[in-house]
């Protein structure tokens, strides 16, 4: 940490508190001018970026996510409360990552995945419709790696 007052790379620590949102305070000393200041670490629960198949970045969407699923659970017996919860647990688990981006893929799995437990036809229904599948011999491959990633 460079010191603000001379820019000087080495600073001491002189003590070190945490406060109840699981934040870091140090207080230091540089060890150039003698000058102290603090810093805090605390942690970012920032949902990353989400990198689509054409390269483009855009920022989680949960509502757009949801209207997604909701289409592929149409005449399911799906309660809306489910897809809510379901997204909530994938936005949880993209903070959890920690990352800055992350593949659309990656969310586009984890909604099958917690399809595959709701509904399997609207499980199947997504599938084909966020993998853009658009032929039988398409369809029938990614069912069958579908099964065998989450057996
Ligand atoms: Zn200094």
């Amino acid at each position: 940490m460079r010191c603000p007052y001379c820019n000087n790379q080495n600073s001491r620590v002189i003590d070190t508190s945490h406060d109840s949102h699981g934040s870091i305070r140090r207080r230091r000393e540089c060890e150039d001018c003698g000058q102290r200041f603090s810093t805090y670490e605390r942690p970012i629960l920032a949902t990353p970026l989400i990198v689509k198949q054409d390269g483009m970045r855009e920022e989680f969407d949960r509502e757009k996510l949801i209207r997604g699923i909701r289409i592929s659970c149409a005449k399911r017996p799906v309660p809306a409360a489910a897809i809510e919860r379901m997204v909530g647990e994938i936005e949880s688990t993209l903070q959890a990552m920690g990352r800055a981006e992350i593949s659309s893929r990656v969310v586009g799995d984890m909604v099958i995945a917690g399809l595959k437990d709701l509904d399997q036809i609207a499980y199947i229904r997504y599938a084909i419709v966020y993998l853009g599948l658009d032929d039988l011999k398409s369809i029938r491959n990614e069912i069958d790696r579908l099964l065998e990633v989450q057996s």
